[in-house]
């Protein structure tokens, strides 16, 4: 069996809507895949009715997904005004509960005048954007969901000052300007790690550490967040190298935590990550189901 439990659709920062990529998940020959789009559920459901298009079961099945952006507040006497990103992703979370999408929609409508004043820093540094190529680059065409705004992130940005022939590259977007503490950086509204643990539990969902490898202190950040109930840790991420994967393995097994792994998609133009590359072991969908069953 298949699987790759993290990926994004045009629901966030995704290229592909989510049918394109149920079609993409075939071709790769995965049999399971989890939707964990930015602050938003809504393109589970489109995966779901594009997965059970054709034939009568669904193929492959679709896990409710979620990456929760949360963050650390900046280090006391670092001068930073912002923290290190801090995502959580929710496995099989409740799609229907309304305090869920009710905090969703918040954060997708923080997310979107965030969007709007990073592009009022960028024409203040002589980089004028139109926010309906931003809108365009969100390519919210298959949303369908809770309601409110798009989920915008920083990524769609960068597509636009590419469009706009500002920067060569998202890469280049990112390093030069929108970068944490870049010159048109804004924060978003913050979410702390332990609450988004919190948020995904209410919701019924597993609460798994993404891609610890991207964290100053991982193992720091585990042992805090096993405090609050975190549930797993991504162990098999593109961004998490191979030494750090075999201690991600020993700590998840000292604190009984899931182990996942996904491909972390956002399209084929951005970053080199491929749809299904990590390919991780099969057991860790029964072991989500197991703890999602606990908790209700
Ligand atoms: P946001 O959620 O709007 O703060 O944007 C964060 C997202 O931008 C992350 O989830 C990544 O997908 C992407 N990202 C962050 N840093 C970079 C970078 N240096 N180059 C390209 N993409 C990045
Ligand atoms: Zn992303
Ligand atoms: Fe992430
Ligand atoms: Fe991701």
């Amino acid at each position: 069996m298949r699987l790759d439990l993290h990926m994004h659709t045009t629901a966030s920062d995704g290229e592909n809507t989510p049918a394109e990529l149920v079609a993409m998940a075939r071709e790769a020959g995965l049999d399971v895949i989890a939707i964990t789009d930015h602050d938003s559920t809504d393109g589970v459901l489109p995966a779901r009715e594009a997965a059970a298009r054709e034939g009568a079961s669904e193929w492959p099945r679709v896990l409710a997904g979620i990456e929760l952006s949360a963050e650390e507040p900046p280090e006391p006497g670092s001068g930073k005004e912002t923290g290190d990103d801090v995502h959580m992703l929710g496995y099989l979370l409740d799609l229907e509960s309304r305090e869920l999408q009710d905090e969703l929609i918040l954060f997708r409508e923080d997310r979107y005048t965030r969007g709007e004043r990073i592009v009022e820093k960028l024409a203040a540094l002589g980089m004028p954007l139109q926010w309906e190529r931003v809108l365009a680059a969100a390519g919210q065409d298959e949303r369908k969901g809770a309601g409110g705004k798009p989920s915008i992130g920083r990524p769609h940005i960068a597509r636009a000052m590419v469009e706009a022939g500002y920067v060569g590259s998202v890469r280049e977007a990112f390093d030069l300007y929108i970068r944490n503490d870049g010159p048109a950086y804004v924060a978003r509204r913050r979410l702390s790690p332990e609450d988004a643990v919190a948020m995904i539990h209410r919701a019924g969902g597993v609460a798994v550490l993404a891609h610890p490898g991207l964290l100053k202190d991982p193992r720091a950040m585990i042992e805090r967040l096993v405090k609050a109930g975190l549930d797993g840790v991504e162990v098999y991420h593109p961004d998490n190298r191979s030494d750090l994967r075999l201690n991600l393995l020993a700590w998840a097994a000292a604190h009984d935590l899931i182990v996942t792994g996904g491909s972390d998609f956002h399209g084929r133009s951005t970053k080199s990550n491929r749809l299904g590359q990590e390919n991780p072991p099969a057991e860790m969908v029964a072991a989500l189901e197991a703890r999602a069953a606990r908790m209700r």
